[in-house]
Order: C-alpha cells, then sequence, then structure tokens
C-alpha cells in the first residue's frame, strides 16, 4: 500500500501568484487541557507575511476531551483542520497522517506541548525561501530530563549511530520539508516508520537550527520506560540488520569457546586424569542456552518486522464523522 495514494487528499489548485501554503503538522494525544491554547499559540508564533498557514491536528486517538478541543479552536480560526484517529496509532502515525492530508507547499512538524517553539518557524521558513529542503530544528539543550532519561536517549542514540551510521544526537520531530520531501516521504512502503531517521537519511539540502527544549506547558510526557525500550529496539532493528549478523559472530565465538573446551577434555581424557567435569558442564549450559535464546530472539525481532510488514495493514484508521441514525 502507498499511503499517499490511500490517503492524500486531492490538493486544489491555487491561483497563480498566491502566496505559498504551509501546513503546520501537529500530533496531539490526550493533551485535553492545553491543546486549544496551544494551537491558537502556534498559529500566532508562526505567522509571517509572505505565506499563509494552515494547521493539521491530529488527535491520535485520544480517550479525553481533545477532539472537542480541537473542534472548538477549528470554529474559531478556519486555519485549523482538525483529523481523528479511531484509536491511539502512536505518534508516528500522527505525523504520517498529518503529512498526508496537509495542502502546502511545505510543511512544520511539531509537538503540541509547545516544547518545540513555534517562534522558530518563520526562521526555518526564511531558510526554506531561501531553497532548503529540509529544516532541522536540533535540540542545543535537552531541557529538564530525568538523569535515566539522559542516560537512555545517550545509549540508544549511541547504538542507533553505530547500528544504523546515522547520528540522530540532538534530532527531535521539530522539521521543516518541502513538498518535495513531504511527497517522497509519503511514497516511502514502509509501514514502521521513524520520521526523524529517514528524514536524516535521506540526506536532502538542509540546514539546521538550534533550539533548547521548552518546558511542558500542562500535562506529562507520554513516554513510560518500557514504552522508551520497545521504541528503541523497533527503530534499530527497523534502521539496521547488523544485530541479525551480529548472531551468526556469536555464534562463532561460541563454536571457538567450544574447540577450546573440547581439546582440553580431550587432552585430560587420554592423560588419564578427566575432570568430574561438574562446573564445566554446568557453565556450558548456561553460556550455550541464553547464546541460543539471545540469537532467536534477535531473529524473532526481526520476523515480528517482517511479518507486520508483509501483513500491509494501514499505519492509521481515520475517525469517520458522526453519522444520522438510519430510518
Ligand atoms: N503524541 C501523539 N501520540 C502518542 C504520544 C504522543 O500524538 O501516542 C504527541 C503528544 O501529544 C505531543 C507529542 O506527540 O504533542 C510529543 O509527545 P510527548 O510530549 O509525550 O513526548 P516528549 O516531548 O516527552 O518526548
Ligand atoms: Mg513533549
Amino acid at each position: 500500500m502507498n499511503v499517499a495514494t490511500n490517503s492524500m487528499l486531492a490538493r486544489p489548485d491555487r491561483e497563480a501568484g498566491a502566496m505559498p501554503l504551509i501546513s503546520l503538522v501537529v500530533p496531539v494525544f490526550n493533551e485535553g487541557p492545553i491543546v486549544r491554547p496551544n494551537l491558537h499559540a502556534i498559529l500566532e508564533a508562526a505567522a509571517g507575511d509572505w505565506y499563509a498557514l494552515e494547521l493539521i491536528a491530529v488527535d491520535d486517538g485520544s480517550a479525553d476531551n481533545t477532539a472537542e478541543e480541537i473542534a472548538q479552536a477549528a470554529q474559531k480560526d478556519e486555519r485549523i483542520r482538525p483529523l481523528s484517529f479511531t484509536r491511539n496509532f502512536g505518534k508516528e502515525a500522527a505525523i504520517l497522517a498529518g503529512l498526508a492530508h496537509a495542502q502546502g507547499d511545505a510543511a512544520v512538524v511539531l509537538d503540541g506541548d509547545l516544547q518545540h517553539p513555534p517562534e522558530l518557524i518563520p526562521d526555518m521558513l526564511a531558510l526554506w525561501r531561501q531553497g532548503l529542503y529540509v529544516v532541522e530544528a536540533v535540540k542545543q539543550d535537552r531541557g529538564n530530563e530525568s538523569v535515566s532519561q539522559g542516560l537512555f536517549a545517550h545509549a540508544f542514540y549511541g547504538l542507533f549511530r553505530r547500528f544504523a551510521k546515522l547520528d540522530l544526537r540532538g534530532h527531535s520531530d521539530f522539521k521543516l520539508l518541502d513538498r518535495e520531501v513531504i511527497d517522497a516521504y509519503l511514497a516511502f512502503p514502509e509501514r514502521h516508520r521513524f520520521f526523524r531517521a529517514i528524514i536524516g537519511w535521506a540526506q536532502y539540502p538542509s540546514a539546521q537550527i538550534p533550539f533548547t527544549v521548552a518546558e511542558r506547558n500542562g500535562g506529562t510526557t507520554h513516554w513510560g520506560k518500557l514504552s522508551l525500550l520497545r521504541y528503541a529496539i523497533n527503530n534499530i532493528t527497523s534502521f539496521s540488520s547488523l544485530p541479525l549478523k551480529l548472531v551468526s559472530y556469536l555464534g562463532l565465538v561460541t563454536l571457538l569457546f567450544g574447540a577450546i573446551i573440547g581439546i582440553v577434555s580431550l587432552v585430560q581424557k587420554f592423560n588419564g586424569k578427566a575432570l568430574d567435569g561438574f562446573t564445566t558442564v554446568n557453565l556450558l549450559i548456561v553460556i550455550m542456552g541464553s547464546a541460543i535464546l539471545l540469537s532467536l530472539g534477535i531473529i524473532g525481532h526481526y520476523l515480528a518486522r517482517l511479518y507486520d510488514e508483509i501483513k500491509g495493514r494501514p499505519p492509521y484508521v481515520i475517525k469517520p464523522p458522526k453519522r444520522q441514525p438510519r430510518k
């Protein structure tokens, strides 16, 4: 399935010489108390005199009143275009849906909790106007993050750099994409996506703007420790097959280890002083057992990725409008 052909709305023809249209893509999940003022604040901060704005607020299946709040905001400001999922599909799916529905000549993806300062948008657009295809806002300061979060990010980006050969340190989903890049991204056949890595991997002519992560202006982060771990494993396995290859190296190491132990045991047997061998056997079982399970686990992760991709299910389902009861 191609997401672009599946869900992209036809882009209306605009008059020649009209101002460029910029789409702001904002994924939101359970941000009821802050979403309405935030959407208005984003539009206000992003405004400029040489472009027009639309804001696609993607409600990622929120369980609170986020969708109603977005609808109210849209009544007040017609530049806001709401989009809702039937359930929570995750931020990556929300970004994808927002881009698929964007009609702009360029789009800026940013969080709905004002942690990505919208004041930077005019600067990003000025760089786009100069001819760049991608403008990335890069974290200069990770804001008020706990020690464990910082360590986790460090470990993840280190592994990612080694396995996927991409340095994503400081990168975020706060990015401007030219229409060319949006269409290319939508045409990717992958279902599981890692937005910031795919854009980095494509290496379009780009610029970076440093920013400091602002405080969340209400609510809490949606990332628990387990979901972060899942996120890390999924993204590494979808960007690199190196762990799979490491399995065979692990096999070689254990084979070598086994050969040494085997030779030692044979020599001792011929010399008539065979060990009673309890510790050796114990160690061998533990080491071989865990090496085999670890390898199977790694292969299993790739198999799961393959299974998910091959099923070909759409990455999200849009919530249909409320229907009147049929007579
Ligand atoms: N978000 C989303 N779907 C999710 C989780 C988060 O659309 O399943 C949105 C969330 O509403 C916010 C942005 O993604 O606008 C970043 O999420 P969050 O603030 O929880 O992440 P953090 O800033 O802590 O990395
Ligand atoms: Mg946040």
